[in-house]
């Protein structure tokens, strides 16, 4: 499947991440690896949210459960579009979501 929002999206370019079944990192063998607790660091401090804590929960609930509650997460909520958590308003409404960056 393709997640319609980007939890993960400013992991790129790692070779071991291509190795993978799902594309995310929690089933890599060095998970959480150095470059990922850097990353996580940067994104606790910018998003208010963990990157390792969000994968680890991938892990532990399973994809689907996992996507269905970031589906809900990442929704505005005046009009229900998907936002991207690296945006702080919605695209289609407008409506900016406060505290998320
Ligand atoms: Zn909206």
């Amino acid at each position: 499947y393709k997640p319609n929002y980007c939890v993960v999206c400013k992991i790129v370019n790692c070779e071991r991440l291509a190795m993978t079944l799902s594309g995310f990192c929690h089933e890599c063998d060095q998970f959480p690896c150095a470059r990922l607790k850097q990353l996580d660091k940067r994104y606790r401090n910018k998003y208010h949210s963990s990157l390792v804590g969000n994968l680890r929960d991938l892990k532990a609930m399973g994809p689907e459960a996992y996507m269905e509650r970031e589906d809900v997460r990442c929704r505005c909520s005046r009009c229900g579009t998907v936002i991207c958590i690296h945006s702080d308003a919605c695209q289609q409404c407008g409506l900016v979501l406060p505290g998320r960056i």
